[in-house]
């Protein structure tokens, strides 16, 4: 296969396969299901299984699964095959019930303590609104996640509920506003996607990325990304033919791979797909990060998802670029040439700064993670203040708004190139401010604190359950009103007056900006146990109850996951620090003083004129760093044990982990990498951060 427009979606069980394959009143009644959400019959279901199940098998499959993405955040798989026992041999078959329903065992899923291990029932439902496809010879149907008792056990779920939620409050909103053609709103997604690649071979001598995925020892490099000469990059030929391949391999799966390019560390890399319904995206970015993975492995390289792989350069994350789309085709974020006139623009976007502000604790809470905590407010990524930026054009008739004057957009204006052969263009409304949490950037927003490994479902869910709270408040704020124009614009002069601290335009890496923020009474939550520490507040559990998305019990058992999960990786990671301390670099550095002491020795031994200052020296150095590297070791091991008792509440044990557990490995890094930097390299146990980063 050459052709791209041929390649995509092959592995697909898309739209036009389906327009080929069902009778018509059944391909009818799924686009149905698909479109307007309405339920699916179980008649329809069988004719549907039936022509997947024959596609399949065309396409070389014995197997179909079930694919759903469990609270774990990657997502889970358990094949079965097509075969019937018939007469003596077998035949291939698929119900519409298969297609359906699943059980997979749930009682190994993370639950948060809703449910018991003896009621392991649990169910998978088929999400018709995600295409099925074909991957190793199993066909892979996109699923949700549900307990025996119905409790909601997936990242999908609240998804779908979510994006229903918002699409009904819009609709009831542009309704008023005179739209009344529009049935229905989706919101988009396009996330792009960081991530690094390393040699394989390099990757398997080193236990720390092996276990954890991130480097917990590793003295900087004597370059590191300082000369900017990385990012945009010519991009190397051994990475050129991986990302390829990638490409390739997920336009097969009809997965809208769009860009590539080197990003700021060495080593580093970005994808971004053309964004797709939140749905869609979420399933496409989850098969995009097992894809990157499973490619590097065929190319001896390893991709790393982690946030944080290496300290001191880079870390990567994931650009969540939001929108909001009609079924009539209009971008709700799309300003026009006159946003000060585009009423409906107007009223979302003072819904978003709105909810924003509101909810600025849990948006830092979907995106906290062990990982991401390196990043956030390390200046490399934006801090960890929400904040949103709007643009010049577009801050300033906000600003005109709640000054309460007129304001007259400028619209695009052109740039001129002052070369003759260079075309003029038209400049953007928005620059790109990266620093920002948040910002717009001409037609969506783009939410940037989420971290590279994570599952965009939460993120995405939260967002848009919170803008639709603020659209049906709008609602109810106006739906008895006669002159609509003057009720929206005085609403949203009224929103925007209350909520204008939720927008920066400037730099918020600088210092002034946290001493700023911190007088508009912005939250500063920098690390997942602080950020949790809000979860469970009292506005945000009503916010997800009240639209339905998740149930109280739900939602806490989302809490406790969370939690469990980030004192569970520092723990190994901890663990793994201890084991590398004693089992690799004490006795390499041992080793290595013993080599110069001996040195030293015969030396001396030959005559004592030969001057021993240098192994003396560097023996007396390593020797002091040892006796603390393998103290801090020893309080790294006490600080894991007396996790024991602190086994009670879930927060309190994060923050034990993070101030205590945490804390003791930054030490015992610090002692490790500085004696790393006076080890003769044959002797230091793993590969060098100059290895790593330079070695593809
Ligand atoms: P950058 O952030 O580097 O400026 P782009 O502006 O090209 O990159 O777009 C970044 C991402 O935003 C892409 O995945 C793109 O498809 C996505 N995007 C563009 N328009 C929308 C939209 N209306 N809704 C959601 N995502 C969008
Ligand atoms: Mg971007």
């Amino acid at each position: 296969m050459s052709k791209v427009p041929e390649m995509f979606g092959s592995m697909v069980f898309n739209d036009r396969k389906m327009q080929e394959r069902l009778p018509r009143s059944t391909y009818k009644a799924l686009k149905k299901t698909i479109q307007d959400g309405e339920p699916l019959d179980l008649s329809v279901a069988n004719v549907v299984a039936a022509a997947m199940k024959d596609w399949a098998i065309e396409m070389g499959c014995t197997h179909y699964t079930h694919w759903f993405q469990p609270m774990t955040g990657i997502t889970a798989e358990k094949h079965d095959s097509f075969i019937q026992p018939y007469g003596d041999g077998v035949i291939m078959e698929f119900s519409g019930k298969e297609l359906i329903k699943g059980e997979p065992d749930a009682s190994s899923f993370p639950s948060g303590g809703i449910r018991a291990t003896f009621e392991a029932r649990g169910y998978t439902t088929w999400d018709p609104t995600s295409p099925a496809f074909v991957r190793d010879g199993s066909l892979y149907i996109p699923t949700a996640f549900c307990s025996y008792t119905g409790e909601v056990l997936d990242k999908k779920t609240p998804l779908l509920r979510s994006m229903e939620k918002i699409s009904t409050e819009a609709v009831k909103l542009l309704h008023l506003l005179g739209k009344t053609d529009v049935t229905r709103v989706t919101t988009t997604v396009g996330p792009e996607q960081e991530y690094f690649l390393i040699d394989r071979e390099l990757y398997n001598r080193r236990e720390d990325l092996k276990l954890t995925g991130r480097t917990l020892f590793g003295a900087k490099a004597p370059k590191g990304q300082e000369l900017d000469d990385h990012y945009f990059g010519a991009i190397k030929t051994r990475v050129a033919a991986y990302m390829k391949e990638l490409d390739e391999e997920l336009w097969k799966l009809g997965v809208l791979a769009k860009t590539k390019h080197n990003e700021v560390a060495p080593s580093q890399h970005e994808l971004a797909p053309i964004f797709s319904t939140s749905n869609i995206a979420n399933d496409h970015n989850e098969l995009t990060m097992e894809m990157m993975q499973r490619i590097a492995e065929k190319h001896d390289l390893v991709c790393l998802l982690h946030e944080k792989p290496f300290a001191g350069v880079n870390g990567s994350g994931k650009h969540n670029n939001w929108s909001l789309t009609t079924n009539t085709g209009e971008n709700l974020l799309n300003p026009g040439r006159h946003p000060e006139n585009n009423i409906s623009f107007l009223l979302f976007l003072a819904a978003t700064v709105k909810a924003v502000d509101e909810y600025q604790d849990l948006l830092r809470a979907t995106v906290a993670t062990a990982g991401n905590d390196h990043r956030l407010g390390a200046n490399e990524a934006p801090p960890a203040i929400m904040s949103m930026y709007l643009g010049d054009d577009l801050g300033a008739l906000v600003q005109a708004i709640i000054d309460g004057e007129d304001y007259v957009s400028r619209g695009k204006e052109r740039v001129e190139t002052g070369v003759g052969v260079l075309p003029d263009f038209r400049k953007d409304t928005s620059d790109r401010n990266r620093t920002s949490p948040f910002a717009f950037t001409g037609n969506k927003f783009e939410f940037r604190a989420l971290g590279s490994s994570l599952n965009i479902g939460c993120p995405n869910y939260m967002l848009n359950t919170m803008v639709a709270e603020e659209l049906s408040q709008f609602y109810v704020e106006l739906k008895n009103e006669t002159d609509m124009e003057a009720a929206v614009r005085s609403l949203v002069r009224n929103v925007l007056t209350e909520h204008q601290r939720i927008i920066f335009n400037g730099d918020n890496y600088t210092d002034e900006w946290v001493e700023e923020a911190a007088r508009r009474g912005l939250m500063n939550l920098k690390s997942l146990p602080e950020a949790f520490g809000h979860f469970m507040d009292r506005k945000n559990v009503e916010l997800f109850v009240k639209n339905k998305i998740v149930t109280e019990s739900e939602y806490r058992a989302r809490y406790e996951i969370e939690l469990e999960t980030y004192c569970k990786q520092i723990n190994i990671e901890a663990l793994t620090m201890i084991d590398m301390a004693k089992k690799d670099i004490t006795p390499a550095v041992t080793a290595f003083v013993r080599e110069l002491t001996d040195s030293a020795l015969a030396k001396k031994a030959l005559s004592d004129a030969i001057p021993t200052s240098v192994e003396e020296e560097l023996v007396m150095s390593l020797s002091n760093k040892l006796v603390c590297f393998v103290k801090k070791t020893a309080e790294l091991e006490d600080a894991v044990m007396n996790a024991r008792d602190h086994a009670g509440d879930r927060l309190e044990r994060a923050v034990y982990f993070r101030e205590c557990v945490f804390a003791r490995m930054q030490e015992l890094r610090a002692v490790g990498d500085s004696m790393e930097t006076e080890t003769a390299s044959d002797f230091w146990p793993y590969p060098s951060y100059t290895e790593l980063l330079y070695g593809v």
